[in-house]
C-alpha cells in the first residue's frame, strides 16, 4: 500500500515548492502577529490606533488559518506515512472533536468490531477529521449532535462526519469543494476546509463524499484504502500468552 502512495511527479514538485513558500510566509505572518500584540499593548488609550491594530490582527489571524491549511496539503516536511489502526485514530481524538465542537454539541463515535489499518501521515488525518468536525459545529449554532462513525467496505475504510444542522442547499453542495468558496460571514469561513478535505483524501488514493439537505444535516464521509491488520507474529504470540514483563 506504501508503494502504491510514494510516485513521483510533476505535482509533487510544485507541491514542495508551494509548500516551502507557505512555510516561509507562515513565519513572516508570525511576526506580523506578534509586533502586532506588542503595539496593541503600546497603544494603551488611544482608541482609533487599537482599532487598526485589531484589524491588522484579525487579517493576520485569517491569514495564519489559510496557511495552516495549505501547509497540511504541500508535501514540503515530506509525508511521514505510518500504518495506523484507523479505529484506534478516531478514538484518541474523541478529546480534541469535542474540544473543537464545544459544550453544546454532543460527538456520537461509533466504531466497527473489525479492525482495519491505514498507510497516511497521521496530522493529516487528524486535520482532515477536524476539518469536518468543524464544519459540523459550524452547521449547529443552537448545539446538536455530531455522528463520527467508521465502517469497513470491501478493502476500503469509510468515516463519516454527520450532522443535523443546516444543511446545504444544491449549489452551495455543488460548490463546497472549491478552494476559497464559503457561505460564511468574512473572517470566520476559509473555504479552505473542505477542499483540503478533499486534497488529502485523494493523495492517499480515496475520495470525499457529500450528502446534504437543507434543514435536515450533512454527510461527509472519506473514503481511504485499507487493509487488514498483519497477525500476530509467532514471538508475539508466545509473549502476549507468557508473563507481563512489567
Ligand atoms: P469554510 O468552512 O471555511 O466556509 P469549507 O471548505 O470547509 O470552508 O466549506 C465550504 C462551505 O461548505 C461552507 O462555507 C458551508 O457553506 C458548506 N459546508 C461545509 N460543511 C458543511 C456542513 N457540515 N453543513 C452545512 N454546510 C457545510
Amino acid at each position: 500500500l506504501q508503494e502504491q502512495l510514494v510516485h513521483a511527479s510533476g505535482m509533487d514538485a510544485v507541491g514542495r515548492v508551494a509548500g516551502s513558500l507557505t512555510h516561509d510566509f507562515n513565519n513572516l505572518l508570525t511576526i506580523i502577529a506578534g509586533s502586532t500584540s506588542l503595539a496593541q499593548q503600546a497603544a494603551a488609550g488611544d482608541d482609533a490606533r487599537r482599532g487598526y491594530l485589531h484589524e491588522i490582527e484579525m487579517a493576520t489571524t485569517r491569514a495564519r488559518a489559510l496557511t495552516g491549511q495549505l501547509l497540511a496539503v504541500s508535501r514540503s516536511g515530506g509525508r511521514n506515512l505510518e500504518t495506523l489502526d484507523a479505529s484506534l485514530v478516531l478514538r484518541d481524538l474523541v478529546p480534541l472533536m469535542q474540544r473543537l465542537a464545544g459544550p453544546e454539541v454532543l460527538i456520537e463515535v461509533q466504531l466497527p468490531a473489525q479492525h482495519r489499518v491505514i498507510c497516511v501521515d497521521r496530522a493529516h488525518l487528524e486535520q482532515l477529521i477536524l476539518n469536518l468536525v468543524a464544519n459540523a459545529r459550524d452547521a449547529l449554532p443552537q448545539g446538536g449532535t455530531i455522528s463520527v462513525r467508521l465502517d469497513v467496505e470491501g478493502t476500503n475504510v469509510r468515516i463519516s462526519v454527520c450532522d443535523d444542522g443546516c444543511g446545504m442547499d444544491p449549489l452551495t453542495l455543488e460548490r463546497a469543494r472549491e478552494p476559497f468558496f464559503t457561505t460564511k460571514p468574512r473572517g470566520k469561513g476559509t473555504g479552505l476546509g473542505l477542499s483540503t478535505a478533499h486534497l488529502l483524501t485523494e493523495q492517499y488514493g480515496g475520495r470525499l463524499e457529500l450528502e446534504s439537505v437543507v434543514g435536515e444535516g450533512t454527510a461527509v464521509a472519506v473514503i481511504l484504502p485499507a487493509e487488514a491488520p498483519a497477525p500476530p507474529t509467532a514471538p508475539e504470540v508466545a509473549g502476549a500468552m507468557g508473563p507481563k514483563a512489567d
